[in-house]
């Protein structure tokens, strides 16, 4: 079904079709026409299927005139990067309609440049649940001509722990409304969301799409900052491509890594747009004559290469466009056999990006656990047995002396081989990286994981309460409420304990940010000053009690209570 046929006005088809968009999308399809009736909609369909368009166009199209400048609709992201981006496709639909404004309001970014925005007027606002929440609390935003509401990602926000300000917001806002909600799957908690706040909401379902590069199976693997070359060594010790390519996205990190790979024993050579041609030449003719058994290369230096029996690829750096996870992938399992492709991640900002990367590839990438050691012992084990019984050799006669030999000494024949192969692949195992199993903060998820603690400059003095401290920390950080650890209130300050290997990303997106209106910085925590008194509050273990009385509504309450669980001794109620 083309655009053509939907009840869109001419400026919003032109915009379309600027966009390359013909054919509709089946959640367009089945969801379009039901919103430009006036339905409330519940939609249901994976990512990459376009939901911002279904229901992006039946919004910019429900601008009237008549409402002016005021918010008539309301879109809620789970976090800023999704924000962002509905922002920018909401303001190339509208491109030829002026009365459109469109605003996107998100934690981390300047409160005052997004006051100044709504005050200035705009009729669409896109944001996170946390600074909507924000910005209705001041009554910067006002919202008695909204006419239509809309939860992206629905579930994803409440699993970060929204529930409550988007059940604020939607009991705050007029009545006389339309709800629409996407959710990429449906647990009890949307359809209760669906029941309480949307009026005969039709349902649409869509399934699964099918993938782009199919003979290629994709993995990601999480890595802490700074371990990601060990991570690569292990990665490919591991599996031990025969022949493999390794993408960098600057020349200076295929320099690096070629040589951390050729010091550690690997049969690696770098290519980039640097090198002169002759040495580009050699390089690739030993790739291809399988004498190099890793390629390190820059994505323009690989353009147009073509090698066959390329067992995988490595995605060191997180490619800077969708196009070239295509292409670096599709340099492994060609010509009908299987390949793969892992991807290193390191923190959430790289993790958005993959996701975003699989959302417009249409990539299903699994998230996988760095190889442990006893795996991969299991793996060589397998290998090294292949291998010996492989050989073709005929064994030398000065072999059968040396066995000879060994046995008057009494050491057997099988004793020795033993000996022989356990010190090749102890040589092997050893030289392997430690890594620590990483492993969430959470009962379940991240028992045990390392974690620093995090101090903001805001504390009891200013009716600060936990869950504001972790619903702005989600909000800036886009991470959810299960990735932060313990929260400590004290007069002047807070503490919160976050996992090590994210800490260096939260400092630097959370600087500087508000969290009810006062200015906040986030420090590493270097333990107690001389001016930490101790509360009243404090239980007779000398750790600071949080009071009760300070607690949001229920389930922030809940995702809180789960903090304590490692304290879960002593009883929650003693004051
Ligand atoms: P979702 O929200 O379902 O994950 P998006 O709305 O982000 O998906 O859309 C994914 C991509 O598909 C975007 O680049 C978008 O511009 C594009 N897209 C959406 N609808 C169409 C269409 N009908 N034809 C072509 N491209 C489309
Ligand atoms: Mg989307």
């Amino acid at each position: 079904m083309d655009f053509k046929e939907l009840d869109l006005s001419q400026e919003l088809l032109s915009a379309v079709e600027e966009l390359g968009f013909t054919e509709m999308t089946e959640i367009q399809q089945k969801s379009i026409p039901l919103i430009l009736e006036g339905k409330d909609v519940v939609g249901r369909s994976n990512t990459g299927t376009g939901k911002t368009a279904a229901f992006g166009l039946p919004a910019v199209q429900s601008i009237s005139e008549a409402g002016g400048k005021s918010a008539q609709v309301l879109i809620l992201c789970p976090t800023r990067e999704l924000a962002m981006q509905a922002y920018e496709e909401i303001r190339k639909f509208a491109k030829y309609k002026r009365s459109v404004k469109a605003c996107a309001v998100y934690g981390g970014a300047s409160m005052e440049r997004q006051i100044l925005q709504l005050k200035r007027g705009a009729n669409i606002i896109i944001g996170t649940p946390g600074r909507v929440m924000d910005h209705l609390r001041r009554r910067t935003l006002k919202t008695d001509e909204l006419r239509m509401i809309i939860l992206d990602e629905a579930d994803e926000m409440l699993n970060m722990g929204f529930r409550e300000d988007i059940e604020s917001i939607l009991s705050e806002i007029p009545q006389e409304r339309q709800t629409i909600l996407f959710s990429a799957t449906m647990p009890p908690e949307i359809m209760a969301l669906t029941e309480k706040y949307q009026r005969d909401p039709v349902v649409v379902k869509i399934k699964s799409s099918q993938k782009t590069v199919e003979s290629v199976a994709q993995y990601s693997f999480e890595v802490a900052m700074g371990r990601k070359t060990d991570a690569l060594k292990l990665l490919i010790a591991a599996y031990s491509p025969s022949s493999a390519m390794v993408f960098c996205n600057t020349k200076k990190m295929v320099d690096e890594l070629t040589e951390e790979l050729v010091k550690a024993g690997f049969r690696a050579a770098g290519l980039h747009g640097d090198m002169k041609q002759a040495q580009r030449t050699q390089v690739m003719n030993s790739f291809k004559a399988k004498n190099t058994a890793i390629l390190v290369a820059t994505d323009v230096a690989a353009r147009g290469i073509d090698v066959s029996g390329v067992d995988a690829v490595f995605n060191y750096d997180i490619p800077q466009d969708n196009e070239y996870y295509i292409h670096r992938i599709g340099r492994t399992g060609r010509a009908g056999r299987e390949g793969a492709a892992y991807t290193l991640v390191t923190g959430r900002r790289q993790l958005y990006e993959l996701k975003d990367i699989a959302r417009y590839t249409k990539a299903e990438i699994q998230e996988l656990p760095l190889p442990q050691k006893a795996e991969i012992l299991a793996m060589k084990k397998k290998a090294f047995a292949e291998e010996i019984a492989g050989m073709q050799e005929e064994p030398s006669s000065a072999a059968y002396d040396i066995l000879d030999q060994l046995e008057k000494q009494g050491v057997s024949p099988r004793e020795a081989a033993a000996r022989l192969i356990s010190g090749r692949i102890s040589a092997e195992i050893n030289s392997l990286p430690e890594f620590e199993i990483p492993r969430p903060i959470r009962k379940g998820r991240r028992d045990g994981a390392s974690t620093v603690k995090l101090d903001l400059n805001i504390g009891r003095s200013k009716r600060i309460a936990p869950n504001f401290i972790l619903g702005a920390l989600a909000d800036a950080t886009g991470m959810s409420g299960k990735d932060f650890g313990k929260i400590d209130i004290f007069d002047e300050h807070t503490t919160v304990e976050v996992p090590e290997s994210e800490s260096a990303y939260i400092l630097d997106v959370s600087n500087p940010m508000k969290i009810n209106g006062h200015p906040v910085t986030v420090k590493l925590w270097t333990g107690p000053s001389p001016k930490d008194r101790p509360q009243k509050s404090w239980g007779r273990s000398g750790k600071p009690d949080r009071k009760r009385s300070a607690y949001g509504s229920r389930s922030r309450r809940e995702v809180y209570s789960d903090y304590t669980r490692s304290r879960k001794k002593r009883p929650k109620n003693k004051h």
